[in-house]
């Protein structure tokens, strides 16, 4: 497979967006964010407005010295540059009634999730751009590692070049919010969907379903609730796996563990065929996430999502998911051990 572009800083140059209006739509954890990396990169101030309903997020944006719009339709008419920052469940409705039929017809629209790209959710004029700047950081990150003078891994692309300068604008943005400081990889909005909808939807499914599996034959086998719980994730071991696996290599930071360890996960991984496993991953790949089957489902879905208690589809999986053997006995490890879990 081809390697990926990298952009770097000297790839950006920040003049594209002298004299831009700059607005953002949402100001929770990426909007926060990005909005405050952008200023303090040099945007000026009255540059820059937060589109947000009233209340607390907005009232969040005027303490941080921004100027804040509630209403949509204007802040939509004078945006050079739109950033969506709303989750991406509520894009279409705000963004396709509140924003598009008031948007310039050579704005810049960026994205920070390829969802509603990819399946073709939100709507855009041909003469408009459509770039996805795409932190791989939760937006508390996002600004420490800014405010740090680091960068942060990002995705950048352009889906949409209705200027024919899409690309240099996308770079901009990215370097506007320091995501070019590190390093943006060239992405894709399918590119980013898949490998986030494929995580979402078939390898953490099946981490949780091991993990489960593992409990319930140990605990059969005699092993108390307490040992299970803090041998498998309490102790935090896991957690630690992983970010020695990010810091030094999926597989090198197995020399950490003790030799049987080693053993013991190296003969039983490469043991294992993974025939079953790759078929449920491509089973999932193209029958549920880009034959677009589970986004309909998720769309069909969408208001009861926002409801309180039985109605909540999302409140029924939990119960179900609280009703297993390692959820139960969790439940009773952590209010017996209380104290030693502060
Ligand atoms: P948040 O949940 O933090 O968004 C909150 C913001 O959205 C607030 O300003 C809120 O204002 C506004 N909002 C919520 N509902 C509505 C609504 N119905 N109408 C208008 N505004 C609304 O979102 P994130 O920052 O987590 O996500 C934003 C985008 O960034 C998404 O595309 C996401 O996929 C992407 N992303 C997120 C990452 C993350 O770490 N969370 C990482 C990388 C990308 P109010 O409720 O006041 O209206």
């Amino acid at each position: 497979m081809p390697s990926a572009k990298i952009y770097y800083d000297s790839d950006a140059d920040l003049a594209l967006l002298s004299g831009k209006q700059i607005v953002f739509l949402g100001f929770g954890n990426q909007g926060a964010a990005q909005a405050q990396n952008l200023r303090d990169t040099g945007i000026p101030n009255d540059k820059i407005l937060i589109a947000n309903r009233a209340d607390a997020y907005a009232d969040d944006a005027k303490a941080k010295g921004f100027i804040v719009e509630h209403d949509f339709e204007k802040a939509a008419a004078i945006a050079d540059v739109l950033f969506v920052l709303i989750p991406d469940q509520v894009q279409p409705k705000v963004f396709n009634g509140s924003f598009v039929p008031h948007l310039k017809e050579n704005v810049t629209i960026v994205i920070a999730s390829g969802y509603n790209v990819l399946f073709k959710l939100l709507e855009f004029k041909s003469t408009q751009n459509v770039v996805m700047v795409a932190p791989r950081m939760i937006g508390s990150s996002v600004r420490s590692l800014y405010v740090k003078g680091k960068g942060f891994p990002c995705f950048v692309s352009v889906e949409q070049d209705g200027t024919g300068n899409a690309l240099p604008v996308a770079l901009a943005v990215s370097k506007v919010i320091g995501a070019t400081k590190a390093g943006a990889i060239s992405s894709s909005a399918r590119e980013e969907t898949m490998m986030d909808l494929l995580a979402e939807q078939a390898l953490w499914p099946n981490i949780i379903m091991l993990f489960r599996e593992a409990f319930n034959v140990l605990q059969k086998a005699g092993c108390s609730d307490e040992a299970l719980c803090y041998e498998m994730w309490m102790s935090k071991e896991p957690a630690e796996i992983f970010e020695r696996a990010a810091e030094e290599g999926f597989i090198t930071q197995l020399k950490h563990h003790s030799t049987c360890s080693q053993f013991g996960q190296l003969r039983g991984a490469l043991a294992l065929d993974g025939v079953a496993a790759r078929k449920h991953f491509e089973d999932t790949l193209y029958n549920q996430i880009l034959s677009g089957k589970f986004s309909a489902e998720f769309s069909r879905l969408e208001d009861g999502l926002e409801k309180e208690g039985d109605e909540n589809p999302l409140n029924e999986l939990y119960r179900r998911a609280d009703e297993t053997e390692l959820a139960k006995a969790e439940k009773r490890v952590r209010a017996r051990l209380a104290g030693l879990l502060q």
